[in-house]
């Protein structure tokens, strides 16, 4: 009977299920995979330095004295060498939780990451100007995966997201805006869940990794509106990439690499503009229904200041690449709040929204990321049970 629950359209959105599904299995999906590989979407800019402003005693934020296993100052391009102040020993590496896989690789190739506007963004708290802090990671390498990462550090984060800054509504909840805030964490929680179940290490002693059907009925199949959550999400998210296309289609995807770069635009376009999306789901999320009330402006500011917090208790994560994953996808969906909230698409053209460029890369990686997600739900998860495959 639970199959039920995923048929029709998706709570709060206006695509069904299948739609998704199939919108997904044979156009988005197969093209973010390209696109997430591209040079210019594989990098990802990024302060790893444990600094969390919550809780100053956590044993976690130790960690800042030896989480980074530092590649050779050689090997960075240049640009990155000077602002570069930590050098911390290579050898520590017992430092990482103990986990060998929560480590993130920074092996660098030569490419230079160039820069684009600054622009702020009212809703996350990350200074991307705040150089001397920041390092390169290429993503590719550091596949989001199981780590090991667990037990009291993880859930405080957890609990401090939900329980303070976006509580589960009430069944009934006439506000819109605080649902979308509370579904678009739930959505992200899931697909994290579902990335660490896709890539288990299912053996330690042999080193052998792979599927945990197990964890992923046990933290999301089992709970329909967290299934619902991660379609919300990647409605949501497609939504503000497709309502930001007259500025993602003129971006610069210059990494030096004309050939390479050209195709990344021919790739991003392929998505901006793909007939069977405008098609079957031309309008995944509707923001315009959002904001209409008199408290609007004062409500924004709320859920900006909650969203910010989010944001923040992400370098409080222990564990380097849960970090990673966990600032580019609040940074992604930060991105997308700016472009279906903060502008104002009566009173400005939709032209008018400012993106830098990791804001970019996040939003897009966080697509394949939620992608990836719903793929492996409904392939190994859903479908499979319907057939009969699972238990
Ligand atoms: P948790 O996932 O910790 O969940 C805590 C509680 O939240 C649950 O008991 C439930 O009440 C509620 N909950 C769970 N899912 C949802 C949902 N979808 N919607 C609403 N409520 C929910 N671990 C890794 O191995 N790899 C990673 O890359 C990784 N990245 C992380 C990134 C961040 C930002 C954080 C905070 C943690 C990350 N972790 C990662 C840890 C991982 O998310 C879990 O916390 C850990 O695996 C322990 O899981 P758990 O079963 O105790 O429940």
């Amino acid at each position: 009977q639970e199959l039920d629950k995923y048929t029709g359209v998706v709570e709060d959105c206006c695509c069904d299920y299948e739609t998704v599904n199939s919108l997904n299995r044979e156009v988005l999906h197969p093209l973010l995979q390209e696109l997430v590989r591209t040079p210019f979407f594989r990098y990802f800019k990024v302060k790893l330095w444990c600094d969390c402003p919550f809780w100053p005693d956590d044993g976690m934020c130790r960690l800042r004295d030896c989480s980074v296993c530092e590649c050779p100052e050689n090997e960075f391009p240049e640009p990155f060498r000077n602002s570069l102040k930590h050098n911390l020993p290579s050898d520590n590496l017992q430092c990482q939780e103990g986990k060998p896989q929560a480590i993130v690789d920074r092996t660098l190739d030569s490419i230079t990451f160039r820069g684009w506007i600054e622009a702020d963004n009212p809703w996350t708290s990350d200074d991307e100007t705040d150089n001397s802090e920041m390092t390169y990671v290429n993503l590719l390498l550091n596949p989001e995966r199981y780590t090991g990462y667990t037990g009291p550090s993880a859930r405080r984060i957890w609990d401090a997201i939900y329980s303070e800054n976006c509580p589960k509504y009430a069944s009934g909840e006439a506000c819109q805006e605080k649902k979308v805030l509370y579904k678009l964490i739930s959505g992200l929680h899931s697909s994290i869940s579902i990335h660490i179940a896709a890539d288990y290490l299912v053996d330690e002693a042999a080193n052998m990794w792979g599927e945990n059907l197990e964890v992923m009925y046990d933290r999301v199949v089992h709970y329909p509106d967290r299934v619902g959550n991660l379609y919300f999400t990647f409605l949501f998210v497609l939504r503000a990439v497709t309502k930001a296309a007259n500025y993602l289609e003129v971006a610069e995807y210059d990494t030096g690499n004309h050939a390479e770069d050209a195709s990344t635009l021919l790739l991003m376009k392929r998505l901006l503009y793909n007939p069977k999306l405008q098609t079957a789901c031309p309008l995944p999320f509707d923001e315009a229904k959002l904001w209409k009330g008199k408290s609007g402006p004062q409500l924004k500011q709320t859920l900006q200041r909650q969203f910010k917090n989010i944001s923040a208790l992400m370098d409080c994560v222990g564990c380097e690449k849960c970090r990673l994953w966990g600032k580019l996808q609040v940074l992604g969906l930060g991105t997308a709040l700016k472009i279906l909230f903060s502008v104002d698409s009566q009173n400005q053209p939709e032209t008018s929204v400012q993106l830098q460029r990791n804001e970019v890369i996040a939003l897009v990686n966080l697509l394949n990321r939620l992608s990836e997600s719903v793929h492996f739900v409904h392939e190994r998860g859903l479908l499979s049970e319907k057939l009969g495959n699972v238990q």
